[in-house]
């Protein structure tokens, strides 16, 4: 008997086993992404299947706590509580700013909870963060599940909005009885001379595609975000170097994630830790390296992914615009989809 396991598309599943190559397709992380994707085939809602990430937060967490957690589902690991979201006794007018990962999850529980939910993205389409991940084809999950939080939220019953920005005075207007900060983090961009020229792009911009990205790369910040980038310009076919302040790279990825980005790094990149950048060229980075000496790690464009700083100056605005308020997310303090998530379902199960 033969059996295929690590698949997440139904269809994928069907043919394999309509075609004979395997009698029995298995699932692992999937389900644990989403229990209840059997029952949505059945009742063809696929469109509803939250995917899973292939993150490795589970097993990641498995080893360091010894306890089961899923990045996109907080009802993982904590079954014995019930799968059920608790009805609200009483029904309340609920604001969510910001359309990431959070607030979109807050709106779902929320909606599931029977209060009355709006939420309102400012960009044009739902997501956050998550929109950065579309350019980079082994991200793609990660960046459907921004839309498909937004569709079960919005058949649970939560109205959501985009082009439309949460001011104190929208607030004020709206009278909430609760109101959940989820308005993200903004790049960093250091006062590092040439960091605002032509040829360098924010990491968490290149899906906009506003400028062409050359043959010869420099990603400058060896966090997560910027790794994956370099991983996939250099997937891309092209020559890139990735310069890093810090003696290592990839530092705030899990520990079950971490040595198969570093495989593919070290493959596809020449990277350079302990380079201090000084200067950004048309030719590339002036480095400071850690024994004094000034180089220049060459490439035309460059990609800047030196980190994020939450949106302190609009939580400040609306801090007191309900009397119930929760901050959440990159809003609260930059960390992983996992946090807003989770953040995200309890405060709505706080309301
Ligand atoms: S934690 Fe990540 S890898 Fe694990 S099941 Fe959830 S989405 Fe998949």
């Amino acid at each position: 008997m033969a059996t295929i396991g690590g698949l997440s598309d139904p269809s994928q599943m069907e043919e394999i086993i309509a075609s004979g190559k395997a009698d029995i397709v298995y699932m692992g992380r999937q389900l644990l992404a989403d229990p209840f994707l059997p029952q949505k085939v059945m009742e063809n809602r696929d469109e509803e299947i939250v995917h899973c990430m292939r993150c490795f937060v589970c097993m990641s967490e498995r080893a360091a706590t010894s306890t089961r957690r899923c990045a996109i589902n907080p009802i993982i690991g904590r079954e014995d509580e019930g799968m059920e979201i608790t009805p609200a006794p009483v029904k309340k007018r609920v604001l969510i700013a910001g359309g990431g990962p959070g607030g979109l999850y807050a709106a779902y529980t929320a909606a599931r909870r029977g209060h009355d939910v709006l939420l309102c993205e400012k960009e044009d389409r739902v997501g956050g963060i998550l929109k950065s991940e579309e350019v980079l084809p082994f991200k793609q999950e990660m960046y459907q599940l921004g839309n498909t939080y937004k569709l079960l939220a919005e058949r649970a019953g939560a109205k959501i909005v985009t082009g439309q920005a949460v001011t104190k005075e929208f607030a004020e207007a709206y009278k909430p009885d609760a109101l959940i900060i989820a308005v993200g983090s903004s790049p960093l961009r250091p006062p590092i001379p040439g960091l605002d020229g032509e040829n360098v792009i924010l990491v968490n911009d290149q899906y906009k595609h506003e400028k062409p990205v050359t043959d010869s790369v420099v990603v400058f910040g060896g966090g997560i975000s910027g790794v994956e980038c370099a991983i996939h310009m250099g997937m891309e076919g092209k020559t890139v170097h990735l310069v890093e302040m810090r003696d290592d790279v990839a530092l705030d990825s899990v520990i079950r994630q971490r040595p198969l980005l570093l495989d593919k790094l070290y493959k596809l990149c020449t990277v350079h830790t302990g380079y201090k950048g000084l200067e950004v060229t048309k030719e590339g980075i002036w480095c400071e390296t850690r024994e004094g000496e000034k180089v220049l790690v060459p490439g035309t464009t460059v990609i800047c992914a030196l980190g994020q700083r939450p949106n302190w100056k609009t939580v400040e605005e609306l801090y007191n615009c309900a009397p119930f308020v929760r901050v959440i997310g990159d809003a609260n303090a930059v960390g992983t989809i996992t946090k807003a998530t989770y953040q995200g379902h309890h405060a709505a199960l706080d309301i």
